[in-house]
């Protein structure tokens, strides 16, 4: 048994307890106690170490993620989606470059902000033996698009044999799941290949819905930025949207789903979503650079979603740091009291994800996970706002504990 404390352990339970001078007795595989640190001192640990000055949060969730990404700085466009995805477009061989050292640099970066558990969108498996071997939690959604008939067999043969790979990979680290990328870049085949595939297996899925305007305008009136893309990048003149809104909702009746961005919803949508079992992840940082627009985070407590925030892939985003995030979210919405705001990031990177992605982590209480993220905060023991302070403060972590472990961040 080990036992670490510190100023200040934010549990990130049903009643956000937070405990001054708080401690956590733990093994490898799950908590055992958590208390006041000087009560659970005790003979024959293994490990004792109290962090002064400093904050012991559930180790942090970033649940919407492109690692294959992870190699743009300033080779894309921002500000508007069209221009973006035309960027993506004529980048897409460069951004891929040198994959393999940029996906581990970025796993580093995550783990130094706290991270310790990942929802991975991967198009092409590149990121597959280096996440499956990597000390994260992964859950690992082999994503699949295609528009053109032509190539539904490629498609289809690629997309399994990484479901194979992923699934023959499987431990309690790591899990396969299945994304479909968004309903503007996949035909309705292969969407419902995918789905039976999901279903089938019990896996998780993810898809892309309603990021952008350009998007809202193809789906509703099959006009605007796509039919110009379909024109451009795939010499097709008669390319049409391969479903409405909400033939596209209908394809996740039967299975568990996270919706990712989901900004332009209207009522309908809303109430369609919330009528599925899914969740809505929304990334800050990505939704501003891309659509100068933040997810409607009130209309989304009306329907009783909780907040989960995510950073998406480096190809929008200046960083994968889940605490850059968080500031963001913070300072995004200017009419939700700030003290209760902070807690609901903090919920929103540890125990809402942690619903979806199963790995028993995400709250600090007897029976979780061991997976602890340790930050110096300076004066947070004097601190009142402490989930305020937290967010505003907190830079790097001291340490990470996963599986009860501390990950040797440097090395990895
Ligand atoms: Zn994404």
């Amino acid at each position: 048994m080990k036992l670490i404390g510190a100023s200040v352990v934010i549990t990130c339970d049903n009643n956000f307890t937070i405990i001054k001078d708080g401690g956590i007795l733990f093994d490898n595989k799950k908590i055992i106690k958590v208390g006041k640190f000087s009560d659970l001192k005790k003979d024959k640990l293994e490990e004792v170490q109290f962090y002064n000055s400093c904050v012991i949060t559930p180790a942090l969730i970033n649940s919407h993620i492109h690692f294959e990404f992870s190699k743009n700085h300033s080779m894309l466009k921002y500000g508007s989606f069209g221009e973006w995805l035309d960027s993506i477009m004529n980048n897409r061989d460069a951004l891929m470059q040198d994959s393999t050292t940029h996906i581990k640099k970025a796993i580093k970066e995550s783990m130094k902000s706290g991270v310790a558990c990942v929802g991975a969108i991967s198009s092409r498996a590149v990121d597959l033996d280096l996440l499956s071997q990597s000390e994260l939690k992964v859950m690992f959604f082999n994503e699949i698009m295609g528009t053109n008939k032509d190539f539904f067999d490629k498609v289809k043969d690629d997309f399994n044999e990484r479901v194979k790979k992923s699934k023959l990979l499987e431990d309690v680290n790591f899990k396969t799941a299945i994304a479909l990328h968004s309903p503007y870049s996949l035909d309705i085949e292969l969407a419902h290949y995918a789905i039976k595939k999901a279903i089938e297996n019990k896996m998780l899925v993810s898809t892309h819905f309603l990021e952008s305007k350009e998007e809202l305008s193809w789906l509703e009136s099959n006009s605007g930025y796509f039919k110009g893309f379909f024109k451009h990048f795939f010499h097709n003149d008669d390319a049409e949207s391969h479903y409405s809104k909400d033939s596209f909702l209908e394809l996740f009746k039967k299975c568990e789903t996270l919706f990712v961005h989901c900004l332009y919803l209207n009522n309908d949508d809303w109430d369609r979503i919330s009528k599925l079992k899914a969740d809505i992840i929304s990334c800050p940082r990505s939704n501003r650079l891309l659509n100068n627009r933040y997810f409607n985070f009130l209309k989304a407590k009306d329907y009783k979603f909780p907040l989960i925030i995510a950073t998406d892939g480096k190809s929008s985003n200046n960083s994968l740091n889940m605490l850059d995030e968080a500031r963001c979210a913070l300072f995004a919405y200017e009419k939700y009291n700030i003290n209760n705001l902070a807690r609901e990031i903090l919920l929103a990177m540890t125990k809402n994800p942690a619903k979806r992605l199963k790995f028993n982590n995400g709250i600090i209480e007897k029976g979780k996970a061991s997976d602890f993220a340790i930050f110096y905060v300076d004066d947070i023991n004097s601190a009142e706002q402490i989930a305020l302070n937290f967010i505003l403060q907190a830079r790097e972590v001291e340490d990470l504990y996963i599986n009860g472990k501390r990950i040797d961040i440097e090395n990895v």
